[in-house]
Formats: C-alpha cells, sequence, structure tokens
C-alpha cells in the first residue's frame, strides 16, 4: 500500500494530467513564457470567481502581500496590525516596507485574529504615540476567513486599511462572500501545498478599485509607466509564469469538486474524532475550505505524545506553527515578552494538523482516527 500523504498531490495529478500536460506543453510550444494569454485568462477567472473586480496575478503569496502595502506607500513610522499566530510572511513584510508589525493575539475558538485584542493593540499604539496606526492584515488561517465584518468596524471607526490575507483562504466564505473579497485589498498564494497551488511560487491580489488595479500592474514590473522602459516609481518582478498560470487553470476549474470534497472530509473527521478531540471550530455564518485540518492537544506535553505516536502509525502530521511571531527572533527588538499573547502561545504549544487535500479516501482518515484514537 502507498503511503498516506499529508497532502496528495500526485492523485490532483493523475485526476487532471491530461489537461495540466496539454497546458504545459502549450506555453512551451507558443513560448510565450512571459505575460502569455493564460496569465489574463487566469486573472479574468479568479477575479470571477472570488466576486472582485480586478485580479494581478504575482510570483507569490508574499508578493501578494507587499504590493497592496507598497501600494498605500505604508512605511516606516506606520503600525500594520497582524497576527501572531500565522505564518512569517503576514508580518515580514510589513517590516520589508520599514512599518512596524504590531502583533495581536487570537480567538481560542477559530485560531483567527481576534478583534477584541485588536482594538486593544490600535488602543495601546495610539496611547504609546511612537507609530501611526495605518493598516490590518487578517489572516484566513487553516481555509476559515477572518472575522471580517467584526474586523471592518474596528477598521472603520479608526480609519485603518483592512487586507485580507488569504494565501489559506481559497475555498472559504463568509455567508455568499467568498475568501478573497474581503477588505481593500485580498492577497492569495499558489504555494503548491495551498487549497489552489500551481507546480512553484505563485500568487493573487485581488481589489475592486480601478485606480488601485492600476498602480498594481505598475508595481508588478518595476515601477512601469505607460511602457516597459518607462519607470515611474520603484517595483519588483513579481509577475506569475505562463506555465503556472496554465497549470493553475485547469485546477481553477476543479477546485469546486476538491473543495467539496475536503468539506465531507472535515465532517468525517469531526465524526470520528469529535468525542476525543476538540475539532475545528467554524463560526456560525462562516465556512471553511479546510486546506488544513488542525486539532489541538491540551498542552504540548500530550501534542508531543500525539505527534510520536502518529509518526510510528506511519501518519504524517505537521505543526503549523511551532513558534507566535512576537517570540521569533528577528523580533526581539520589538521587546514583546513570552504572555503577552497568551492565545496564540498555546496555540503554538498545541495544534498539530492531520493529513488533508481534495482526493483524500475514506479509508485515508479511518487509518489515522484508528491511529490516533489507538494512542
Ligand atoms: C503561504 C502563506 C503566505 C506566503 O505565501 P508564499 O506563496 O509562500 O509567498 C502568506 N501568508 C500565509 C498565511 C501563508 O500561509
Amino acid at each position: 500500500m502507498q503511503k498516506l500523504a499529508f497532502n496528495d498531490l500526485g492523485a490532483q495529478y493523475r485526476q487532471l494530467k491530461e489537461e495540466i500536460d496539454a497546458g504545459i506543453a502549450g506555453v512551451i510550444e507558443s513560448s510565450h513564457f512571459i505575460s502569455g494569454p493564460q496569465v489574463e485568462q487566469l486573472e479574468q477567472e479568479l477575479a470571477a470567481y472570488v466576486g472582485r473586480k480586478y485580479c494581478v496575478s504575482v510570483g507569490s503569496g508574499t508578493d501578494a502581500l507587499l504590493m497592496p502595502l507598497m501600494a498605500e506607500k505604508i512605511g516606516s513610522g506606520d503600525a500594520v496590525f497582524v497576527p501572531a499566530f500565522t505564518f512569517f510572511a503576514t508580518a515580514e513584510v510589513v517590516s520589508l516596507c520599514g512599518a512596524t508589525p504590531v502583533f495581536c493575539d487570537s480567538d481560542p475558538d477559530t485560531f483567527n485574529l481576534s478583534p477584541e485584542s485588536l482594538e486593544t493593540q490600535i488602543e495601546k499604539t495610539l496611547a504609546a504615540g511612537k507609530l501611526k496606526p495605518k493598516a490590518v492584515i487578517a489572516v484566513d488561517l487553516f481555509g476559515q476567513p477572518a472575522d471580517f465584518p467584526a474586523l471592518q468596524k474596528i477598521c472603520d471607526r479608526y480609519g485603518l486599511i483592512l487586507m485580507e490575507d488569504a494565501a489559506q483562504g481559497f475555498g472559504g466564505a463568509i455567508g455568499e462572500k467568498k475568501a478573497c473579497s474581503f477588505g481593500k485589498y485580498a492577497g492569495t498564494s499558489f504555494f503548491p501545498a495551498k487549497a489552489l497551488g500551481c507546480y512553484g511560487d505563485g500568487g493573487a491580489i485581488f481589489t475592486d478599485d480601478e485606480q488601485d488595479y492600476r498602480l498594481l500592474l505598475s508595481l508588478r514590473v518595476h515601477g512601469k509607466g505607460s511602457f516597459k522602459y518607462e519607470n515611474v516609481r520603484l517595483g519588483l518582478n513579481a509577475r506569475l509564469d505562463t506555465l503556472q498560470a496554465a497549470i493553475l487553470l485547469p485546477k481553477l476549474h476543479a477546485f469546486d469538486e476538491e473543495n467539496a470534497h475536503r468539506r465531507r472530509a472535515a465532517a468525517r473527521y469531526a465524526e470520528l474524532l469529535g468525542d476525543r478531540f476538540r475539532v475545528p471550530v467554524v463560526k456560525e455564518g462562516f465556512s471553511s475550505g479546510f486546506g488544513y485540518y488542525t486539532l489541538k492537544a491540551e498542552n504540548l506535553k500530550e501534542r508531543t505524545k500525539i505527534l510520536d505516536g502518529l509518526k510510528a502509525a506511519g501518519i504524517p502530521a505537521m505543526v503549523y506553527y511551532p513558534k507566535p511571531l512576537h517570540l521569533q527572533k528577528v523580533y526581539e527588538p520589538l521587546g514583546y515578552r513570552p504572555g503577552d499573547l497568551p492565545n496564540a502561545e498555546h496555540l503554538c504549544d498545541t495544534v498539530f494538523s492531520l493529513p488533508m487535500h481534495g482526493y483524500i479516501t475514506e479509508e485515508e482518515i479511518a487509518m489515522v482516527c484508528t491511529a490516533l484514537k489507538n494512542l
């Protein structure tokens, strides 16, 4: 029997092989490797899919978060509020712009940015008077959208720009509104392990404002003006390869089915594990794309025991994320201490993610659950 995969990209490829191979071959035959027609087609389809006016495909999820900050001229002296429990890039882009990330705690149920903690951190920043609050980057962690209705109210009250880090969010929704449609800008990632992934690095930015859209197009190619060799600002080389766009198109067409499969798999996990573990909490009216299926142990000791047991049983499990961002070495100069953001710190000690993807089988889920229950 084949080894159980955490995220079985091979199973997806076997399903979509014909279209993916034809897409790749078509790009190579055309030699249109940069900005080929597949890139614009993908952007139009993505914008329509998530319900936004504009999509700008880019070279990575990190570019997709960095470029909106550049577009808003966020820089030195500005505060951008981010969760402490997320992937490093959410905060890194803030620092790359010269601004300062202000870390916020997580909701203990959804693991997403806590609106209460956000408000506390905004008030603290205003009281300290050193930094000017400018923006909030909220993350759709593990596939569930952050609480955008609550966050938008806070941002409106304080005059802050709200951005959605939807790198893990593609496939989630709040009511009828899909992930990537929240905030002034949303950025997603097509890193291979994400819910919608390509065969390398890639990402996309979504916005509804035509002027912001035009600015992002310029930032994507070295701050170009009316033509390629007129440079009116500093930008990046942040294009998505035509090959990756050609790979993403058939994957996007299969996405709804895979997303439904992940949701069914999550429901099955919950059925089998609900009496023993605290299974993911999805807020009323929200839906998760379940890019990751994440459980919580009681404490670090129990998690270590669970991870060791799963490893011995040949079940792949991952810890996203073992260290909160406010306690990362690079952010030592900001002066945070253990205990400052207790929910985020506790999550880092207790969470673990189980195999989950759009082709996981009933047998595989049963194997994982049996191994977990026998620990
Ligand atoms: C993956 C990820 C990113 C970065 O995306 P890349 O494509 O790897 O640059 C940013 N934020 C979150 C929450 C992520 O999971």
